[in-house]
C-alpha cells in the first residue's frame, strides 16, 4: 500500500543530487512513490544549494508559490533539506511560514522519523544538528550507467569565498570497506561507471590514521569486476600528487579526465582566496599530467570579479587560460556569501565589470574548447553509452574517457555498453559521430 506520492526539487552540485538519492530512498522505503506533478504530491521536498545568492532567491520563490496549494491541501507536507536548510533555518521559517520541516546536511537520516512525527502533529520541525551519519541510508539511485558514491563528507579548506565548510562541516572520510561495498552493490545493480564524490577527494583517508588513502582506494576499486570506468570529483590542485597521476596512468578504469579547479590565474587573488597554491604550482601539475598522460583532458572552475581583482589580476587569469588550454571551464561570477571571509573583503567589484570579465573569459574559453575538439574529427573514440540525448531522444549520447560528450545514432540496447564512434563533427561542448559497426 503506498503511503502517498513525493516530489523532489533538487538544486546544487553533484553532492546535492546524490543526497537527494538518499532522500528518495528513504521516501520509497516509507512507502511513497515519486511524481513530477505538484498537484499529485503528498510530500514536496526542496533539496537545496546556497553557493550563490541567485540560487537562494529562486528556492524561496518556489516554496512560496506553494502557499495556495497548501491552503487547498492542508495535509501536504513541504520540507527543505540541504545546504540552505543548514545555513539559514530561522530565515527559512520566517520567509516560508507554511513549511513543515527543515533538515540539515548531517540529519538526512532522520527523514522517516520526521514524516512519522508530522503525521501525528503538524508543528514545524527543525533539525540541523552538526552530528549525524549518512551511512547505510536506502538509496534510490537515478537511472543510468553512472553511480555516485561519497568517499568523504565536508571540507577543511575554508577557501575564503566558499560556504561549504560552514554547511557541510569538517572533512570526514568514509571507511574504505564501506565505500568498496557500496561500489560492489552498484555494480551488482548494473551500473558501469562509478563517480567518487568528495569536496576534496585527494585528501581522502587523512583522518583514518593511515588505514587508507585516495591512491589505495582507486587501486582497489579499479580491480573490481564489471566496472568499466571510474571518475572522481572534486580534486584540489594543492593535493594532487605524482602518485595519483601514475595511478590514473597505470589503471584499467580510472578515466584520463582531470577536473582541477584553479579559480584564478593571479597569485595575489589565489592568496586572498586561501587556495593554498600558486599559478606556477598549477602549471607544473598540468605539465606533469600531460607528460605522463599526453591524451588526457583537463577542465577547471574559474571565478571572475573576486574582491580586489584588478585588470592585471584578470589578465593573469586570461593568460593562464591561454597557457593551459583547458578542454572546458565552468566559469562563475563571484557571489559574496554571508558568513564567508570574502563577503566582507573591501573592493567588491561592480556587477557590470564582473559581467564584462565573464563574457570575455567565456569567449576565449569557447574558442579554445572548439580548437581542441576539431582535431578529433576522423578519430575513433571509445564511448560509454549513457542513454538518449537530452536534446534529441532519437539519438544516443555518451562520454569518452576524457569526458567529451558524444552524440550518435544507434539502437537503445547499447545503453551501458562501451562502443567505438568515428567523430564526424566537433563543436565547443559536444562531438557528433557514427557508430563503428563490428
Ligand atoms: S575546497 Fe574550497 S571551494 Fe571546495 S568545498 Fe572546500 S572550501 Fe569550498
Amino acid at each position: 500500500m503506498i503511503a502517498g506520492k513525493y516530489l523532489l526539487k533538487i538544486s546544487g552540485c553533484q553532492m546535492s543530487f546524490h543526497d537527494a538519492e538518499a532522500i528518495a530512498g528513504q521516501l520509497q522505503h516509507a512507502g511513497y512513490a515519486p511524481t513530477n506533478n505538484e498537484l499529485e504530491a503528498d510530500v514536496i521536498i526542496f533539496q537545496t544549494c546556497c553557493v550563490r545568492e541567485t540560487a537562494e532567491r529562486k528556492i524561496y520563490g518556489q516554496i512560496n508559490q506553494l502557499q495556495a496549494l497548501k491552503r487547498n491541501k492542508p495535509d501536504l507536507i513541504i520540507g527543505m533539506t540541504g545546504c540552505l536548510a543548514q545555513k539559514d533555518q530561522d530565515k527559512v521559517l520566517k520567509l516560508c511560514p507554511h513549511i513543515d520541516f527543515v533538515l540539515g546536511t548531517k540529519r538526512l537520516g532522520e527523514l522517516e522519523a520526521i514524516l512519522a512525527n508530522l503525521s501525528l502533529n503538524r508543528h514545524p520541525i527543525v533539525d540541523v544538528a552538526e552530528e549525524g551519519t549518512l551511512e547505510n541510508l536506502p538509496q534510490a539511485r537515478t537511472d543510468g550507467v553512472r553511480a555516485y558514491i561519497n568517499i568523504t563528507y565536508g571540507c577543511n579548506n575554508f577557501c575564503s569565498y566558499c560556504i561549504v565548510p560552514y554547511v557541510r562541516g569538517p572533512e570526514m572520510s568514509r571507511e574504505p570497506n564501506a565505500v568498496v561495498a557500496e561500489v560492489k552493490d552498484a555494480l551488482a545493480s548494473g551500473y558501469k561507471e562509478i563517480m567518487l564524490l568528495g569536496q576534496n577527494v585527494n585528501t581522502y583517508g587523512r583522518d583514518l590514521g593511515g588505514r587508507a588513502d585516495f591512491v589505495s582506494l582507486l587501486k582497489t576499486i579499479d580491480n573490481l569486476p564489471g566496472l568499466a570506468r571510474t571518475r572522481y570529483m572534486t580534486s584540489h590542485p594543492r593535493d594532487f600528487t605524482q602518485d595519483m597521476i601514475l595511478t590514473v596512468k597505470n589503471s584499467r578504469t580510472v578515466c584520463e579526465h582531470f577536473h582541477l579547479p584553479i579559480q584564478s590565474g593571479s597569485n595575489r587573488i589565489l592568496k586572498l582566496m586561501n587556495r593554498g597554491y600558486t599559478r606556477e604550482h598549477y602549471l607544473e601539475l598540468v605539465d606533469n599530467i600531460r607528460t605522463h598522460i599526453p591524451h588526457s583532458s583537463i577542465t577547471t572552475d574559474l571565478i571572475v570579479g573576486f574582491p580586489g581583482e584588478t585588470e592585471e589580476d584578470f589578465a593573469a587569469t586570461l593568460d593562464l587560460v591561454e597557457k593551459v588550454r583547458f578542454d572546458a571551464a565552468y566559469t562563475f561570477i563571484f557571489s559574496p556569501r554571508k558568513g564567508t571571509k570574502a563577503a566582507t573583503l573591501p573592493e567588491q567589484i561592480p556587477s557590470n565589470v564582473k559581467k564584462e570579465r565573464l563574457s570575455c573569459l567565456n569567449t576565449i574559453q569557447s574558442r579554445i574548447s572548439r580548437d581542441i575538439n576539431l582535431p578529433l574529427i576522423g578519430q575513433k573514440l571509445e564511448v560509454l553509452v549513457e542513454g538518449p540525448s537530452k536534446n534529441n531522444p532519437d539519438i544516443l549520447s555518451g562520454r569518452t574517457r576524457t569526458n567529451k560528450l558524444v552524440h550518435f545514432s544507434g539502437p537503445r540496447d547499447l545503453v551501458g555498453h562501451l562502443v567505438l564512434v568515428t567523430i564526424k563533427r566537433a563543436f565547443t561542448w559536444t562531438l557528433h559521430g557514427e557508430l563503428v559497426s563490428d
